[in-house]
């Protein structure tokens, strides 16, 4: 089992993408004259052992992730099966484009949790591409481990993870290889929540629980100050900042952690930046767009 099996990363960025819609600051207006800037919201491409492809998240960039994702430009990658951590407008944004007005696809298999399916099939449009035979979608408890698709080589988790419910629940998801387990969180409120619930102490020991190898972790925001203008406390989100002071340094056998899901504000999105070298310094990682994790 797993051999060959692979991640890759086809977006890095909060739900909203870089550049934002109607943004005007210097970050996204500079992604607008240089394509090389532009960061798409979250995603993960997972090419299985027998050649099978399913993707995580289906954002609005949809069109440039598959492209990313596949190494042969002749014949574009489609994905056979969906998994959602959450209905919040990026994670999902993108499922229309399966319909009848631009892939058509068939049958590709939607995992969600119970709740998120239930809300899910009541939109009208999901409806709709499920009568019409686009979509299907099942619900996998939290905890269970699943095929995505029989003979894959890898299996997929969902975990619960506190994060605003107003559209459902949020879940992280443990993609498990033979040899590797690869945890992709990418919003979560405060890691105060997520330690307790999970009743762990520290960090460590919340991922150590799951046997996480590498970590792809809520980096929306770098600090409180970053949203002049609107209450940051609304957007609730751990602060890369916050995580730092609670991670300190790399140890030799610690996970590897990146950060990912950067809202446009973040200065870490800049290579040059000395917030991202303080990440770096530390022994940690930003997330980049075809980055690839073997499992
Ligand atoms: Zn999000
Ligand atoms: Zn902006
Ligand atoms: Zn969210």
């Amino acid at each position: 089992m797993a051999a060959g099996v692979s991640v890759t990363i086809l977006g890095t960025a909060q739900d909203g993408g870089i550049p934002q819609a109607g943004c005007s600051c210097e970050r996204c207006k500079e992604a607008h004259k240089d394509l090389e800037l532009r960061k798409y919201p979250v995603s993960l491409g997972i090419l299985g052992a027998d050649g099978s492809k399913h993707i995580v998240e289906v954002t609005k960039n949809l069109c440039e992730q598959l492209m990313i994702w596949t190494p042969d430009a002749n014949e574009l990658f489609i994905p056979e099966t969906v998994s959602i951590t959450h209905l919040h407008l990026g994670h999902v944004e993108g499922i229309g484009q399966f319909g009848k007005p631009v892939m058509a696809l068939k049958e590709v298999d939607i995992f969600l949790s119970r709740d998120n399916k239930n809300i899910f099939d009541g939109r009208s449009d999901i409806e709709l591409m499920i009568k019409e035979n686009n979509i299907k979608t099942h619900s996998k408890d939290f905890y269970q481990s699943f095929e995505p698709k029989e003979g894959c080589g890898f299996s997929l988790q969902f975990i619960p993870i506190p994060h605003r419910s107003e559209l459902g629940d949020t879940a992280a998801i443990i993609i498990k290889g033979n040899e590797k387990n690869i945890l992709f969180m990418p919003d979560q409120d405060s890691w105060e929540e997520t330690l307790e619930h999970y009743s762990k102490e520290n960090i460590r020991d919340f991922l150590k629980m799951f046997d996480i190898n590498e970590a792809l972790i809520d980096g929306t925001f770098w600090s409180m100050e970053e949203l002049p203008g609107r209450n940051i406390s609304e957007i609730p989100h751990p602060t890369i900042q916050k995580s730092l002071q609670l991670l300190g340094r790399k140890m030799e056998d610690d996970p590897r952690i990146s950060f990912l899901h950067l809202n446009h504000s973040n200065p870490v999105n800049d290579i040059g930046s000395k917030q991202r070298k303080l990440v770096e310094v530390n022994g940690w990682k930003i997330s980049e767009i075809g980055d690839v994790l073997k499992l």
